[in-house]
């Protein structure tokens, strides 16, 4: 608070060479006139912007979207990770982020400086089994993605948690040998094709891509339909069900495969970053030493969905943190009505429910995080972890949005981005209303599946 100043005091203070020097440049008395005329609110504006208080943000508090530290309470090497990752991100993808959205492209030039991190083998071994808090980094890897770019995180998620696990839980001990170690590395990169033109909820039931077997090879016919990296991928994982015994089969099908061939999916308005394919297999002869030898039908494929649901969840934790954390810099700074949007009750509504939401988020990830890692999590935990963060991230980000008026809808200003973003995050990986099933399944006893 500042007090009144006594006037015959301040009057006596006065350094009058100073003052005729000053009206040399500037008309006081008309400045002192003005400035009689002004009311209350704009006075204690222009005493603000006198003192100094008006331009100086350092006093104001950082924004941090983890307010109650609970990435502090985690062991070195998680923290060192985030740290990683974190320096990562807003240093090589920030500055470029926004060309290659335009562009519709996923910046490759990354994958090598990605390589330098490397950061899958704080997930992984080289055998496919994981390491003992693999969750708990594969989540904070996705946070710290994610609150600045959701697109480097799928990127990462497709080739290091779908496409390896895949191998890691289908392939055989031969295969892998011969893919596990260079997809540790980088050195190939792999997608995971599932879902197909038809629909995705139904694929499980409904798969109309075919695999025959003809001699010691395969004929793999269908389509398949959003499948991330695949563009550019060296190889991606198909999954068919066979004609003869009806099950569902893996296959490595390796890039210029003939009969296999992808088109880049145009006009997407989240995600555009990564590259999503439209694969058609036609005819497409793949040896049977390329079938994942250890895959038990579908089990295994809900296997590999069951452990990647949980990075998806986190997704939701990073974007809205990083929405959250753009919105509070812009309300303390952005000025109406002569004040900081932040100094408006309403506003403070928005950023207290938007804080709410991802620390709640935060909570539920890293508890999902450690039952997973201690081999506990439940197909219905890495549900439930989804349905709400898709939700409240949805919720949080358009508060965020909201937060910054016409700007909100600029990609310069980082918001727009994650806005865009969440509406893939609400719907892959099993849409909200898949999850809810599979949880209300658990809870009631009574499956609502149609
Ligand atoms: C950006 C992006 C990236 C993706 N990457 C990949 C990838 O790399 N690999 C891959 O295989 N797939 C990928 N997918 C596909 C994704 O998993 C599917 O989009 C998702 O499973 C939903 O399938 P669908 O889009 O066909 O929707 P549909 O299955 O057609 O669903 C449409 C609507 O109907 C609802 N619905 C369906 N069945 C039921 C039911 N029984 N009860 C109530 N409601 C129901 C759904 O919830 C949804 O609201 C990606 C998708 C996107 C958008």
């Amino acid at each position: 608070m500042t007090s009144t100043p006594d006037p015959s005091a301040l009057l006596a203070s006065l350094d009058l060479r100073a003052l005729a020097a000053l009206s040399e440049r500037v008309d006081l008395p008309a400045l002192l006139g003005a400035a009689s005329r002004l009311n209350d609110r704009q006075l204690g504006q222009l005493t603000r912007m006198l003192s100094g208080q008006h331009d100086d943000h350092s006093t104001l508090p950082a924004p941090d979207g983890d307010f109650l530290g609970q990435l502090g309470t985690l062991g070195p090497d998680e923290r060192q990770t985030a740290a990683d990752v974190r320096a990562f991100m807003e240093t090589r993808v920030a500055p470029i982020m926004n060309e290659y959205w335009n562009r519709d492209e996923f910046p490759r030039q990354l994958i090598p400086e990605l390589r330098r991190l490397d950061l899958l083998r704080r997930i992984w071994n080289e055998d496919g089994t994981r390491t003992p808090n693999a969750t708990v980094l594969e989540g904070l890897i996705t946070l710290e993605a994610c609150r600045v770019d959701v697109s480097t995180a799928v990127f990462f998620g497709v080739h290091a948690g779908l496409a390896f696990a895949s191998v890691a839980l289908g392939g055989s001990d031969e295969q892998k040998a011969e893919w596990l170690p260079k997809m540790l590395d980088l050195d190939v990169i792999g997608a995971f094709g599932l879902t197909e033109p038809e629909g995705g909820s139904q694929v499980s039931q409904g798969m109309r891509t075919t695999c025959r077997r003809d001699g010691d090879r395969w004929i793999l016919r269908g389509q398949k339909k959003w499948i991330g990296n695949s563009t550019f991928s060296d190889f991606t994982v198909i999954w068919a069900r066979d004609v003869d015994s009806g099950e569902v089969r893996g296959f490595i099908v390796r890039a210029g495969t003939p009969g296999y061939s992808v088109e880049k999916i145009q006009g997407k308005t989240a995600l555009r970053i990564v590259e999503n394919g439209l694969i058609t297999l036609d005819d497409c002869a793949v040896p049977d030493s390329d079938r994942l030898q250890n895959v038990q039908g579908w089990r295994t494929t809900a296997e590999v969905l069951k452990l990647t649901r949980a990075g998806v969840a986190w997704q939701g934790v990073g974007c809205a943190m990083g929405a959250y954390e753009l919105a509070l810099a812009y309300a303390q700074t952005r000025e109406q009505f002569g004040k900081r949007i932040g100094e408006f009750q309403l506003i403070q509504n928005h950023l207290v429910h938007m804080l709410g939401n991802v620390t709640g988020m935060l909570a539920l990830c890293l508890r999902l995080s450690h039952l997973a890692d201690a081999g506990d999590m439940r197909d219905e935990h890495a549900a439930l972890a989804k349905v709400v963060t898709a939700a409240r991230c949805r919720e949080t980000v358009a508060l965020a949005r909201e937060t910054f008026g016409g700007n909100g809808i600029l990609l310069e200003y980082g918001v727009a981005k994650h806005f865009a973003d969440t509406e893939a995050i609400y719907s892959y990986e099993g849409t909200n209303e898949i999850n809810t099933l599979v949880v209300g399944r658990a809870i009631t006893g009574l499956s609502a599946f149609v």
